[in-house]
């Protein structure tokens, strides 16, 4: 995600995100959805701390450790109804999208994220053979 993007989220929910081990690791688009999501658990309870966030098989995995109360109860609905969504939302743009599994690292893309990731892939497999040459 986009250091700036990830700054908002470090600086709007800083005890949350103060536990955030690797980053956020996935691409922008799902911005809107993690920062829903982290204003959800913020308002619920300040004692609960995100510790990853990343992308895995094309969708969105998010992982908190929760307070000692009951809270986990909500923020697994919660977090399996954000994950669920992460697979309609193209993970570059936020428009919608859809699970692609064109290339072996299959990804959620909007049409043309897809075409641009596909056009990437070409570019590249055409530099390779014309290193091989
Ligand atoms: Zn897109």
């Amino acid at each position: 995600m986009e250091p700036n993007l990830v700054r908002i989220l470090r600086h709007d929910f800083k005890d949350l995100y103060k536990e955030l081990e690797w980053g956020v690791e996935c691409e922008s688009g799902w911005f809107d959805l993690i920062y829903n999501l982290s204003c959800s658990i913020h308002n619920r309870c300040n004692e609960t701390r995100i510790t990853h966030i990343k992308e895995k098989y094309g969708g969105l995995r998010f992982s908190v450790t929760p307070c000692v109360g009951s809270c986990y109860r909500e923020y697994d609905i919660w977090i399996d109804w954000a994950e669920a969504k992460s697979y309609r939302i193209c993970e570059r743009c936020g428009s919608p999208g859809r699970l692609r599994t064109s290339l072996p690292y299959v990804q959620t893309l909007c049409d043309d994220c897809e075409r641009e990731r596909l056009e990437q892939n070409r570019a590249m497999i055409a530099r390779l053979l014309e290193k091989a040459k």
